[in-house]
């Protein structure tokens, strides 16, 4: 009873600290801060339920907890910045998985069943499931194992919705009669699987970020469930807050994109293409980097757009230095931030946080915008959809009514890249073809560098 009694305690610290973390994540100069706290919060919460009665084997505890941290921690260390998203919809993946085995070996452990046990038991399998199979497919999808396009066929959604009430009705018929549902529960759990992949494959690769947080939330979801399956408490709370947090996410990166959430999962975006080169009026007009020293050496005000070219060219130091010689000239420096620039929440922030940028030099979009029209040059660093006018002006275009840096209205636009490519919407971009944008053709960060060596030539 004691020891009940402090893990319990234990577990309320861990939670106000988990809580007092996600607050801290709120600002990155306290984010640090907040992961720490909330992970000193997790490591108590594993070391109590250690203490726990009910545990059966520690030999094999010890063994998943030696062979899992030594595979995450290698792994961890290993992946690329341009990898972290692949990285999460993985972890997504896994704590899928979990929460479906809990919810399965809890069916073995238990000599008495209950209504509510059994309907948690039941959700954690499901979402558990779902979780897992559509996090792979996501992972899949993000590092081309399995092509970007949504895959459509006819009478899909029908599919999808068919397997979905036949799980129901399994689980309805399992938890009604548990004592001999078990073939049911093996049957939800092959269901819960195939429909984790017919949900995700109709999923353009463009939309991967919003469907790796939702699949977040549903990760959280499925490990609340095995909490309360199992009956314990800071996996009930933990997976609460995973899958709260993850809802708002989600909602966060909808709105950003102009798409409500039915769009994103039933809209297939991207499967048809439009061919490469359309016509837009204007043409494109390529420019040094001595050129583009010159235009930069005149300026009073830059706004600086990164996008994810900048973490592929790794330039984020690069383009540090350039804006610092750019402040020594005299002019006022800024980032101009879009939510879904990269490919993954914060991807950009993470970057220029690694070069150390002062926080207060970035701004979120609806704030640049404003007063867009009186900056002098935008350099836009490897970015594409994010800054693509089509948006704003063809509303026959797979990305109109998405929010978009409008760098466009800038007195003048320098975009760098390697070539005409599209982004990842894979759509042509009116940006390059205007009037006041010059085009540096190159990898982004010899380019800035090229331009900084013009800066320090003088
Ligand atoms: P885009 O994918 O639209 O464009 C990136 C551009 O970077 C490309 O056009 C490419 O052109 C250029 N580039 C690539 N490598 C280099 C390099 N070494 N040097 C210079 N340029 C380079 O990226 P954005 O950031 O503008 O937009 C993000 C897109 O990704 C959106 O469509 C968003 O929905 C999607 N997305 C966002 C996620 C997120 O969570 N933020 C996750 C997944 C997708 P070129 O090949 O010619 O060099």
């Amino acid at each position: 009873m004691r020891v009940t009694l402090l893990i319990n305690l234990v577990y309320i610290a861990s939670a106000i600290m988990f809580i007092y973390g996600l607050k801290l994540l709120t600002s990155p100069v306290t984010a640090r801060r907040g992961n720490f706290i909330s992970a000193v919060g997790m490591f108590l919460a594993v070391v109590v339920t250690l203490a726990s009665e009910d545990i059966i084997d520690y030999k094999l505890i010890a063994l998943g907890v030696i062979v899992g941290g030594l595979i995450g921690g290698f792994f961890a260390r290993l992946v690329q910045m341009t990898q972290m998203p692949e990285m999460v919809a993985l972890f997504n993946g896994f704590g899928g998985i979990a929460s479906l085995l809990v919810g399965w070996a809890t069916y073995h452990a238990l000599g008495l069943y209950n209504l509510f046990i059994m309907t948690t038991l039941f959700l954690a399998v499901l979402i558990g499931g779902v979780t897992f199979s559509g996090s792979i497919i996501a992972w899949g999808k993000l590092s081309e194992m399995i092509t970007g396009k949504p895959v459509l066929f006819r009478g899909q959604t029908i599919l999808n919705g068919l397997i979905f009430v036949c799980a129901l009705m399994g689980g309805s018929f399992f938890i009604a009669n548990p004592a001999e549902g078990y073939p049911v529960l093996i049957g939800i759990i092959i269901l819960s699987l195939l429909l984790g992949v017919l949900v995700v494959i109709p999923i353009g690769g463009a939309d991967m970020p919003v469907v790796i947080s939702l699949l977040n939330s549903y990760s959280g979801i499925a490990a609340c469930s095995a909490g309360l399956a199992i009956s314990n408490n800071i996996l009930i709370v933990s997976g609460a807050l995973v899958g709260a947090s993850g809802i708002i996410l989600t909602n966060v990166m909808c709105k950003a994109m102009n798409r409500s959430l039915y769009n994103v999962l039933f809209g297939g975006f991207g499967a048809v293409t439009k061919e490469a080169g359309a016509s837009f009026e204007g043409e494109v007009k390529a420019i040094s980097p001595e050129d583009t020293y010159y235009i930069l050496e005149a300026a009073c005000s830059a706004v600086i757009v990164p996008g994810y070219g900048i973490a592929v060219a790794q330039a984020q130091h690069a383009v540090r230095e350039l804006a610092d010689l750019l402040e020594e000239n005299g002019a006022e420096v800024r980032y101009a931030i879009h939510p879904v620039a990269g490919r993954m929440p914060g991807h950009m922030n993470v970057l220029l946080a690694e070069a150390d940028v002062p926080y207060e030099k970035l701004i979120e979009m609806e704030e640049i915008n404003r007063s867009i029209a009186n900056i002098d040059v935008c350099v836009v660093v490897g970015a594409n959809d994010i800054v693509n006018p089509a948006a704003r002006e063809d509303a026959s275009s797979s990305i109109y009514g998405m929010p978009i840096i409008e760098v466009d209205r800038a007195k003048t636009v320098i975009v760098l890249k390697r070539s005409m490519a599209p982004g990842f919407a894979g759509i042509d971009n009116s940006l390059f073809y205007k009037e006041n944008t010059r085009m540096l053709f190159g990898d982004a960060k010899s380019s800035i560098e090229a331009v900084v060596s013009q800066f320090k030539s003088v």
